[in-house]
C-alpha cells in the first residue's frame, strides 16, 4: 500500500512531539525515585510491580493522568483519584490479582530446596519467585527478627523459647509457590500464618514453630514481615520455664504443660506488632513510596473506615475478618502511639500479662481504659 507523502511527513513530525510532551511511566518511575537510594532499598523492586498492576488494571487515559504527577505526595492523590480506592484497598486488589494467577498455579513439582537465615531455615520451591527473591528475602526476615524483638526488649524472652524448639533448633519458613496443594491446606484462603506447638522428645518439652507465606512476588515480604512479628511475640510470651518445668509421659501431660505456659496475646496488640513491623519499619520505609502510616489511617477515618479504639480493642470478629488490613493497620498506628506517649515498658507489661481480656488488661497496666485515649491518640 503506498501512503500518501503527507501522512508520512505528520507521523515523523508527530512522533518526537509526542515523546517530548506526554509524560510516561518511565518519566513518572524516574522522578519518584529517592535522591539516596540507601534511603528506599526496595524502590526499584517494588515500583514497577506496583505500576505494571495498574496498568493491567486502570485505562491507559486515566494512567496517563497518572504520569504527571510531579512528585510523590501528588502522585497519591492522584491514584486515589484514578483508581477510586484508597490505598488499602488498591493494595488488595494487587493481592487478589497476583491471588488469581497464584490459584491457578499448579501445586508445583518436585523437592522443596532451603536456605539459612539467622534463625529461621527457608524453604522454597525450585525457580520460584522466592528463590529469585532469596537475598531479599534473608535480608527482610532477618531485619524483622530483630526489630520486633528490640522493639519491646524480647530478645531474652525469646531466646528462652527458641532454646526449647525441637529438631535443629530452627524456625521453618516455608514460602509457598501456589495456593494448591499443601499451601492450600496449610494457609487456607490467607496468604500468611505461623503456628506454635509443642512435643515430647525424649520425655522433655519442646516446642515447634513454623511460618506459611504465600510467595508471590516482592510484595510478598509485607506477609512474611507480619508473620515474623507474630512468630516473635508467640515465642516471646511463652512461659519457656513453666514449660520446661513440667515432666512430660505422654499427650495429656504435654497439653497440660503447654496451656500453662501459653500466654495468650490479645488480637489487638498480635495483630497491631504485625502490622508495626510493616508500616513502621519493614516495607514502608524500604519502598518509600507509601504515605507515612498516620496518614493513611487518617484518610481511612475520613471516610468513615475506622473504629473507635474501644471497639477495635474488644475485637470485634466480623470487622477483623472483613477489614483485615484496617483492623491491624489502626491497632500499630495504636501501639505507635502508646510507645511514644507511655514508653515500651508499659507495652510490654501488657504484652506479657497473660489475660486473654485486652480490655481488662489495658486498663490493669494503663490506669485506664482505652476509650480514655482515644482524643488524644487522634489530635496527635
Ligand atoms: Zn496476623
Amino acid at each position: 500500500m503506498k501512503i500518501p507523502a503527507v501522512l508520512v511527513t505528520s507521523l515523523l513530525l508527530a512522533a518526537p512531539l509526542r515523546s517530548e510532551t506526554q509524560p510516561t511511566r518511565v518519566d513518572l518511575e524516574a522522578r519518584l525515585a529517592p535522591a539516596d537510594p540507601g534511603t528506599a532499598p526496595l524502590y526499584g523492586v517494588l515500583t514497577p510491580l506496583f505500576l505494571d498492576h495498574l496498568e493491567r488494571t486502570v485505562s491507559k487515559d486515566r494512567l496517563a493522568e497518572l504520569w504527571k504527577a510531579t512528585d510523590r505526595n501528588a502522585f497519591l492523590a492522584l491514584l486515589e483519584k484514578v483508581t477510586g480506592r484508597d490505598l488499602l484497598e488498591t493494595g488488595e486488589r494487587m493481592f487478589e490479582a497476583l491471588e488469581k494467577d497464584a490459584v491457578r498455579a499448579p501445586a508445583p513439582p518436585g523437592d522443596w530446596v532451603n536456605s539459612e537465615a539467622g534463625p529461621f531455615t527457608l524453604h522454597m520451591r525450585p525457580d520460584s519467585a522466592a528463590q529469585r527473591d532469596l537475598a531479599l528475602i534473608e535480608k527482610d526476615a532477618t531485619e524483622t527478627w530483630t526489630r520486633v524483638a528490640a522493639l519491646l526488649d524480647l530478645s531474652e524472652a525469646v531466646d528462652a523459647s527458641h532454646r526449647l524448639l525441637a529438631g535443629d533448633g530452627r524456625i521453618d519458613v516455608y514460602l509457598h509457590a501456589a495456593r494448591a496443594g499443601e499451601g492450600k491446606d496449610r494457609l487456607g484462603h490467607g496468604h500468611g500464618g505461623t503456628s506454635l506447638g509443642g512435643t515430647i522428645v525424649d520425655g522433655k518439652g519442646r516446642l515447634t514453630t513454623r511460618i506459611d507465606v504465600l510467595y508471590l512476588n516482592a510484595f510478598s515480604l509485607a506477609v512474611l514481615e507480619h508473620e515474623v512479628a507474630h512468630a516473635v511475640v508467640l515465642l516471646a510470651a511463652f512461659d519457656a520455664a513453666a514449660f520446661a518445668k513440667h515432666a512430660l509421659e505422654d499427650k495429656a501431660g504435654l497439653k497440660t504443660a503447654f496451656l500453662a505456659a501459653y500466654r495468650k496475646v490479645p488480637a489487638f496488640l498480635h495483630e497491631g506488632l504485625g502490622d508495626y513491623a510493616l508500616y513502621h519499619h519493614g516495607l514502608q520505609k524500604s519502598w518509600g513510596l507509601l504515605p507515612e502510616p498516620r496518614k493513611i489511617l487518617t484518610s481511612l477515618r475520613a471516610s468513615g473506615k475506622t473504629l473507635p479504639l474501644e471497639e477495635l480493642l474488644a475485637g470485634d470478629v466480623r470487622f477483623r475478618a472483613k477489614n483485615h488490613k484496617v483492623f491491624s493497620l489502626e491497632a500499630a498506628a495504636f501501639l505507635d502511639f502508646l510507645l511514644a506517649t507511655r514508653g515500651k515498658e508499659l507495652v510490654r507489661r501488657w504484652l506479657f500479662s497473660g489475660e486473654p481480656n485486652g480490655a481488662k488488661s489495658f486498663a490493669k497496666v494503663f490506669g485506664t481504659g482505652i476509650d480514655a485515649l482515644e482524643k488524644e491518640f487522634w489530635s496527635r
